[in-house]
């Protein structure tokens, strides 16, 4: 975030603050305070809901998931760290942290599940993922071309002309367009999450209403980051647009 309010900097900017000006300031920090206010809401559920007990471990949830789901050729590994929870569709593993991948809890079951969700979108070929992986290569490039010029304006090694701003939007459309292509992917992860949970009878509907709400919470971190990409995208274009 940072980063973009630097590649904004112009020399010479009359007021904001300490040269950077003042709306995007504004933003970044209004992003900053709602996505921290989301992620300790989510940190806080978990914590409570890793305090009740179901009757499976955060990996037997996804190895029945899987098995329910007809998908062999996934595995369920145990990854180090916390919230380091992911599917990777390269060599089809479902990586759940270690505090998840032990766990007998509604928070981990939650978590275990919608990581599955990933993986039974990837069999099915769910539209949204195929999209989003073919969209990772050219965001990779994106995020490091914004990285470079970013570094090249610290230094001052040339002036942010119109050109560079164009280049510099387009790019971070780039990214922006992932953030909001993340945003089906996650949600419907959720959605298989809760419905295999229900259908499973795991989770008792008090337990389930747990989890849908900790699932809810998680997404509102990408729906944070996705608003947050598109307003900061907003003002880069109105910026430009007003130096003409
Ligand atoms: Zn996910």
């Amino acid at each position: 975030m940072i980063l973009e309010i630097l590649a904004q900097h112009q020399p010479g900017h009359p007021g904001g603050f300490y040269g950077f000006p003042l709306p995007l300031v504004g933003i970044v920090l209004a992003t900053l305070l709602v996505s921290w206010l989301v992620s300790s809401t989510l940190k806080r559920r978990f914590d409570e809901y890793s305090q009740i007990p179901i009757r499976m471990t955060g990996a037997q949830v996804a190895e029945a998931m899987l098995r329910q789901s007809g998908i062999n050729n996934v595995r369920v590994i145990c990854t180090p760290g916390k919230l380091t929870d992911h599917y990777n569709p390269m060599d089809r593993t479902v990586n759940l942290s270690e505090p998840v991948y032990h766990t007998n809890s509604v928070a981990a079951a939650a978590v275990a599940a919608h990581e599955c969700g990933h993986a039974v979108q990837h069999k099915q070929a769910y539209k949204w993922l195929t999209l989003r992986s073919k969209m990772v290569p050219a965001v990779q490039i994106a995020s490091q071309l914004l990285n470079y010029i970013m570094i090249a304006a610290i230094f001052g090694m040339f002036f942010l002309g119109p050109t560079t701003i164009w280049i510099y939007i387009s790019l971070f459309a780039v990214t922006t367009a992932f953030a909001i292509v993340t945003l089906p992917v996650e949600f419907d992860a959720s959605k298989r999450a809760l419905v295999w949970l229900e259908n499973s009878g795991l989770a008792a509907s008090m337990e389930h209403d747990k989890a849908k709400n900790a699932l809810f919470w998680a997404a509102m971190t990408y729906v944070v980051a996705a608003i947050g990409s598109l307003v900061q995208l907003a003002y880069f274009i109105m910026i430009a647009l007003n130096r003409r």
